[in-house]
């Protein structure tokens, strides 16, 4: 059986050492990192996110500012933040919960944030590091930087010549996750749905991603024996024996399968998604030494 990788105990060692980083900080006399969530609406999804967030800032020694806006909020008055919070020397990070009302072209409010201060990494200029290796200076989308750390935990730091195969292309998990492997020197392939034959391909693959948002697609058979297997899918299905109208979490690998194949997997819940609230955490820490003049810590 598989190694089950504890991305609940990763998440927890990364906030604590942001928090001492932090609390380092404070006492070279440079402000504390400062982090505004902007979040828009009230979706219920959203506002579980942002208060979950919002909460980790502060058990960090954050300054944290959240925005609470009305649904029927302008792109003007949104964009009217966004550079407010961009001259803002006390914040370094600036987060604005997706999705945005259909009247707000959220990428036109993504690419206003000041670059140094997008910690979400969905600025082009973020992309554009991230694509061609300036690692040290760009800002990693949170989920795919999260889901790299848990590779590390099992495989160390050399991945070398190891077969990868990302399942998804979106841009905010599987391109950036492709490009981290491939930095870090995989060799990379990225499926998508019209990739042909995807089983016989996730087969060669000693490292297999799976973010595509379809429950269990990704069975047992598909996985090479003692693969790594992340999975990054979050997907609520009906759960009648726990009681009528009950629904329970699933990622989009069949787990209990591919639990037999796999070297070390990971869990949902439990696996990637504590990940992405830490490496959000981690970015805006980033951002604050960058701003301080200060080496990013690694
Ligand atoms: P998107 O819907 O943006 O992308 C899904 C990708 O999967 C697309 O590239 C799509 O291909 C591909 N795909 C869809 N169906 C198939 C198929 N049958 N075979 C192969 N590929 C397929 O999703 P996201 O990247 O935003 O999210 C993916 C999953 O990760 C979701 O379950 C989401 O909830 C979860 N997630 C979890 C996070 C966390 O914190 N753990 C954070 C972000 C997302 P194509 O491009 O051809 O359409």
């Amino acid at each position: 059986m598989a190694e089950v990788i504890d991305g609940k105990s990763v998440a927890e060692d990364v906030v604590r050492s942001v928090k001492a980083l932090t609390a380092e900080l404070v006492v070279k006399g440079k402000a504390k990192p400062g982090l505004a969530v902007v979040i828009v609406g009230e979706d219920p999804a959203s506002q579980v996110y942002v208060a979950s967030k919002s909460r980790t800032a502060k058990e960090c020694g954050f300054h944290s500012l959240q925005h609470t806006l009305p649904a029927e909020t302008s792109e003007a008055a949104l964009l009217k933040l966004i550079a407010e919070l961009n001259a803002d020397p006390a914040i370094n990070g600036i987060l604005v919960q997706l999705p945005l009302p259909a009247h707000v072209d959220a990428g036109k409010i993504i690419q206003a944030i000041a670059p140094q201060k997008d910690v979400d990494g969905f600025h082009f200029i973020n992309v554009g590091k991230l694509g061609t290796g300036e690692l040290d200076t760009a800002f990693v989308p949170c989920t795919p930087a999260g889901s790299m750390l848990l590779i590390e935990r099992v495989r160390g730091k050399d991945l070398s010549g190891l077969n990868a195969v990302v399942v998804g292309r979106s841009n905010i998990v599987g391109k950036p996750m492709a490009s981290l492997l491939l930095a870090a020197n995989c060799t990379v392939t990225i499926a998508h749905s019209r990739t042909k034959d995807l089983p016989e391909l996730a087969r060669t693959a000693d490292i297999l991603v799976a973010a595509v948002g379809r429950p269990e697609m990704i069975r047992g058979d598909w996985v090479k024996p003692g693969a790594t297997v992340i999975d990054v899918g979050i997907n609520r299905i009906p759960a009648p024996e726990k009681g009528e109208g009950k629904s329970r979490l699933v990622g989009d690998v069949a787990y209990a399968e591919a639990a037999k194949a796999a070297g070390a997997i990971t869990p949902v819940p439990g696996g990637v998604g504590p990940m992405t609230i830490a490496m959000l955490m981690a970015n805006t820490l980033a951002s604050a030494y960058l701003a301080a003049g200060l080496k990013r810590p690694s």
